[in-house]
Order: C-alpha cells, then sequence, then structure tokens
C-alpha cells in the first residue's frame, strides 16, 4: 500500500464511478478502471458482461479501447477497481497484454474500495512480454 497523491486519488475515484456502471450479470463481479493519457485526459472503461461468457471484455481493455478510439496511445496511469474489501483488483493476463502494448514504463494502480492501493508498473506486471518491438525483430527466413 502507498500514500495517495492528488492526481492519482482522482483517478481512482473515477476508476470507482466507472465501476458503477459495470454490466454483470453473471459474475456480479464489477470492475471499473480510469486511464490517465499523457495530456490529463482520463478515460474510463468498466467490465461488460455477455451471455455468451467469452465475449465478454474487461474494464481495463474497455478504457484502453475508449481512448485508442479518440486518438489516444501514451498513457502515464491506469487505476483499478471492484468491490474486494480485502484484496486489491489485479489485472487479468490478456488486460497486462493489452496495457504492454502501449509501453512498459507506466504505472497500474491496484486498489481497494477504501482508495488504498498497490502500485505497479507494467513491465512489473507482465516482465518479458510480448510486444511491438518484438515484430521489429530478425527472425528465420524460411522459403516456402
Ligand atoms: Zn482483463
Amino acid at each position: 500500500m502507498a500514500e495517495r497523491g492528488d492526481g492519482i486519488s482522482k483517478l481512482i475515484e473515477k476508476s470507482q464511478q466507472a465501476k458503477e456502471f459495470s454490466y454483470c450479470p453473471y459474475s456480479k463481479f464489477r470492475v471499473g478502471a480510469a486511464l490517465l493519457a499523457h495530456d490529463g485526459t482520463i478515460f474510463t472503461g468498466c467490465n461488460v458482461e455477455n451471455a455468451c461468457y467469452n465475449l465478454g471484455i474487461c474494464a481495463e481493455r474497455n478504457a484502453i479501447s475508449t481512448a485508442v478510439s479518440h486518438g489516444y496511445k501514451n498513457f502515464k496511469a491506469i487505476a483499478i477497481a471492484s468491490d474486494m474489501e480485502e484484496h486489491v483488483i489485479s489485472p487479468c493476463g490478456g488486460c497486462r497484454q493489452v496495457m504492454s502494448e502501449f509501453g512498459s514504463d507506466w504505472d497500474a494502480y491496484l486498489t481497494k474500495p477504501d482508495g488504498s492501493f498497490v502500485k505497479m508498473t507494467v513491465m512489473e506486471l507482465l516482465p518479458t512480454s510480448f510486444t511491438p518491438e518484438d515484430l521489429k525483430k530478425k527472425t528465420l527466413q524460411k522459403s516456402n
């Protein structure tokens, strides 16, 4: 756990507000995310489930997709909120991969409803990840 800075406090509050819009009739597990872009703009997202379970989308990916849809690709931080009182909410593997698409040197605030949090970088959440840089690396050339 860590102390809150002013900007982070607002970001966490936004993630908690986003959680209120969660559509989770199956899991009843509400999640909200608030994504802070390089210019201070905040994009939010909530989890959206579906009767076809595997079509659901997480709050983090929802927020990132919304930001990209508005032309943003440079992020400073993301705050993630749930209703778990005893544990911070942690992004799933898929969301960690999507976060790493936009760099590894930005922060994730894994929070509890009381606003306390654990801060980790995207690199810490997904070390040695497969990134866009990997697609530029030299590969074996096969001719067939
Ligand atoms: Zn996820």
